[in-house]
């Protein structure tokens, strides 16, 4: 490779000699590379196409940007979202590296201005969205410009599998065709095998190298409570993260905003978000998330793609996700930075009506239909299950986990259970002699024997079922109707209005050749169960109390340049780095160069500025 001559600058990031390490330290300021970076990044830098199926938080950005910065010539970036491109560009310039982004919010002399850059090979970096790249107008503007590399960001919006497929994506297959010997990637946090197959297929992939790594998230902490009072339940979870960000997930464009208005009034900064709203102020309230601190989004799921905050300490759920993927993507948006985070879903048997009329009254095909289906079952297991959740989850994904994994709702405070046999029994009689044609709450008033207009009218109050659960609280009855959903035992018939049915498995219940177990509701008055201790939700929780007050001063100080430069304050340091900060008090330039998260260009930006705050917190 020929040695670049901008390398007698250590201000710029350059395409030349340098190897992976030392651009890693020299660059990002960080000492080693994390779990298998360093291997997708030597499969790039000599040549190779590569698959990175890594989680959210692992480090995917590196894996293209070290290899673009080590190769000559441009890396070209795909990222499905303009408004996203402009952070990401932002950080890489932070950091010295020479990035840029192409769309359509430029003006004519910047676009100008990126042209003439890649023309004369001055460019590291561009990001591109997937329309734009296949335009002959791009191919023409990149026609003799040097490629490195093509990463394709956010990889599974190619398949119509997932739930972000972009139609654009499809058209990426052609890239290696188009131009040969430019080595190709593919990253994404999707842990679905079905979405996995798909990017590797239409992208012509085939022959690329596959890294995966496991997709347990430790430090986010799992908890999911049964719906009482989803708004009280809500803001008790919110009150152990005062002063933290966070998202909160609803279903509905009318929830978004109905739950960010009471938010607001109980006290909770909090801004919504859906894609229903005008442009400006989605745009003003997404804005708002990612540059200050302590604001709570409320959101639709539109919400949430390419975001890489990586101090966003908490995401709840208002109302159940579609699937368990959708459910560990959206919650996989917290805690990128490593640090603990907690992750809350409320939900209840009206969830598992909704969801399944929804899926029923669309218009999709019978096959679709089953899908979605066996989708809704498989999160309604999580939710019910009473052992660990981390253990539920990372099965689904087919992924082995030992269980007690200490960090998730049921292994904090183990769920007792109960014999429920002669319960479902009685519960499956209910709805069987009853003719298959009631829901939850006309079931339960016959268990309770509860005499009312409806009970009376269809004779039910005659009949020996009736009264026969006298002795279980109908809430009780509640938890055992979902429970038996769960588990198969019963299904919902959408077309007779959420009617309950008998699942083919409930035969062996009622010959007693099948034992069941339930879980006991957690009571969710008082203390709730909960996940993480409060305070270890945030990044203060690293700290002593004596380094507090510096962390405290150090962030005032970043907001201060963020709000100068108009970025988000991550991009200045990220909170891990300000944590070391306090800890370790660094006195001069070459102890910062030491912390993780320091390199050149941050040393000579913003190095001065940290000192003289350590300094004036001297123990
Ligand atoms: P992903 O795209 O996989 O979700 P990112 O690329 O956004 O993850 O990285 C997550 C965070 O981890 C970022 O703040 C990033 O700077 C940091 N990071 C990545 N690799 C390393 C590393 N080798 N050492 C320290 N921090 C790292
Ligand atoms: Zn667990």
């Amino acid at each position: 490779m020929p040695q670049s001559p901008n390398l007698a600058d250590p201000m710029l990031a350059t395409n030349g000699a340098e190897d992976p390490l030392s651009i890693l330290k020299r660059v990002y300021g960080y000492p080693a590379f994390r779990g298998r970076q360093a291997e997708v990044v030597d499969q790039v830098v000599s040549g190779g196409d590569a698959v990175v199926l890594f989680p959210t938080g692992a480090g995917k950005s590196l894996c293209f940007q070290i290899p673009a910065l080590c190769r000559d010539g441009v890396g070209i970036v795909v990222s499905p979202l303009i408004a996203l491109m402009r952070d990401q560009v932002e950080a890489l310039k932070q950091l010295g590296v020479r990035a840029a982004a192409l769309n359509s919010s430029l003006t004519r002399e910047e676009f100008m201005d990126v042209r003439r850059a890649i023309a004369s090979g001055e460019l590291d970096l561009l990001y591109v969205t997937p329309e734009r790249i296949v335009t002959p107008a791009f191919k023409d503007m990149i026609g003799n410009a040097r490629i490195s590399l093509f990463a394709i960001d956010e990889a599974h919006c190619v398949s119509q599998w997932g739930h972000d497929f972009r139609p654009e994506y499809r058209e990426l297959g052609d890239l290696g065709e188009a131009y040969p010997g430019v080595p190709r990637m593919a990253l994404t946090a999707t842990a679905d095998p079905h979405t996995r197959e798909d990017i590797i297929d239409k992208l012509a992939l085939r022959s690329a190298k596959v890294f995966t790594t496991s997709f347990d998230r430790p430090n986010i902490a799992y908890e999911i409570v049964e719906r009482d009072q989803p708004r009280q339940q809500l803001l008790r979870f919110l009150e152990r993260h005062k002063g933290s960000s966070g998202i909160v997930y609803c279903l509905s464009r009318a929830k978004v905003e109905d739950t960010a208005e009471w938010l607001n009034k109980q006290g909770v900064r909090a801004r919504a978000y859906h894609a229903g709203m005008a442009r400006e102020v989605r745009d003003d309230n997404q804005d708002a998330f990612l540059k200050e601190e302590g604001l709570c989004l409320v959101a639709t799921v539109a919400f949430g793609m390419g975001i890489d905050k990586p101090n966003v300490r908490y995401v709840a759920h208002l109302d159940l996700p579609g699937s368990v993927e959708a459910y560990y993507q959206e919650t996989g948006r917290a805690g990128r930075d490593g640090l603990p985070s907690d992750v809350w879903m409320a939900y209840g048997m009206a969830d598992v009506i909704q969801r399944g009329r929804m899926i029923d009254g669309g218009g999709s095909s019978e096959d679709i239909k089953r899908v979605e289906r066996s989708k809704l079952n498989a999160l309604l297991g999580i939710c019910e299950t009473s052992g660990c959740r981390r253990q539920a989850i990372l099965s689904h994904f087919g992924e082995a986990h030992q269980g007690n994994c200490g960090n998730c709702d049921t292994c904090i405070k183990p769920v007792e259970t109960w014999d429920g046999t002669d319960a479902a029994i009685k519960a499956l009689a209910a709805i069987y002699r009853t003719g298959e044609r009631f829901g939850t709450g006309h079931l339960i008033d016959v268990l309770t024997g509860n005499e009312n207009d409806k009970t009376s009218r269809f004779g039910h109050v005659d009949m020996p079922v009736f009264g026969a659960g006298k002795d279980i609280p109908a809430k009780t009855w509640q938890s055992v109707y979902r429970q038996l959903l769960a588990s198969g035992l019963v299904s919902v018939d959408h077309e007779a209005f959420g009617a309950l049915k008998l699942g083919p498995d409930a035969r062996a219940v009622f010959k007693r050749e099948r034992e069941v177990r339930f879980r006991k509701d957690r009571p969710t008055k008082g203390k709730a169960a909960r996940g993480a201790s409060s305070s270890s939700s945030t990044a203060k929780s690293a700290l002593e109390e004596a380094d507090m007050e510096l962390f405290e001063a150090l962030r005032a100080a970043r907001m201060a340049i963020a709000k100068e430069l108009s970025v988000p304050p991550y991009v200045v340091f990220p909170d891990t780095t300000l944590v070391a900060f306090a800890t370790n008090r660094p006195e001069d330039r070459e102890a910062l160069l030491g912390i993780s998260g320091v390199g050149q260009s941050k040393l000579e930006r913003y190095g001065d500025a940290f000192l003289k705050v350590i300094q004036a917190h001297q123990r």
